[in-house]
């Protein structure tokens, strides 16, 4: 019998050692949390470096011109900078928690309800501050990663963490450099393989399918149908 990873954008099913450790999630959902909440602090200079262009004044003629009130910055990044706390962050694991929710959650609301969630229910010490660098390292770390893998709600902190980097990334316009691979997805048969910098796995883009794998599954993959690679390489 096999089982879906919980994650509802992901398509592998899991390993036998994923299931005997518990986890809900397949490993390279969770290596790809990690790489996306690592990601996050580059981000935020980003972020950070657009607020303040557009909230400084501008020069002409060599001099700074005078000004009056302080350009508003772009409100949806200001947004995602915004603060959050943590009194809001009360999250219902089996509830859809931003049903109500109106527009992009700032950075920090993203993560609050996820971190709140494991350090009350294991009794963990939360981050010293509660911003969004000081949450996606705490999250990121091994022993709170590996333990929100394993539970029943792992699929939809998956989603939304993915969710929340696809706006950061385009807001930022700043997004990891991606390559095709010529070797058709082992799964859709399409040709819409794509590696990643400092990603582990190969995803497929391909929209109906969107499986991952590592170099070491596709290589397999490659030796049984030689023909098929021959084809895709072509
Ligand atoms: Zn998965
Ligand atoms: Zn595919």
């Amino acid at each position: 019998m096999t089982t879906p990873c919980a994650a509802a954008t992901c398509h592998r099913e899991l390993r036998d050692t994923e299931q005997t450790n518990g986890q809900t999630i397949c490993t390279p959902c969770s290596d790809t949390i990690r790489v996306w909440l690592r990601e996050l602090p580059t981000q935020i200079i980003v972020l950070e470096g657009s607020r303040q262009r557009e909230t400084t004044g501008t020069s002409s003629g060599g001099r700074t011109v005078h000004r009056t009130a302080p350009l508003p910055g772009r409100p949806d990044i200001l947004n995602l900078l915004g603060p959050a706390a943590w009194a809001d962050g009360i999250r219902d694991p089996y509830g859809d928690a931003h049903a109500d929710q109106q527009g992009q959650l700032p950075i920090a609301g993203v993560l609050i309800p996820w971190v709140r969630l494991i350090t009350e229910e294991r009794r963990w010490n939360p981050p010293a501050v509660l911003t969004p660098q000081a949450l996606a390292a705490w999250l990121a770390a091994p022993k709170p990663l590996a333990w929100a893998s394993r539970q029943p709600w792992a699929g939809d902190m998956r989603d939304e963490l993915h969710e929340l980097i696809r706006v950061v990334r385009s807001t930022t316009r700043l997004r990891p450099g991606r390559r095709p691979i010529a070797q058709p997805c082992p799964r859709c048969d399409s040709l819409t393989l794509v590696e990643t910098d400092h990603q582990l796995y190969i995803d497929c883009t391909h929209p109906d399918c969107g499986a991952m794998f590592t170099r070491v599954e596709l290589a397999f993959a490659a030796s049984i149908h030689p023909e098929t690679l021959k084809a895709g390489a072509a």
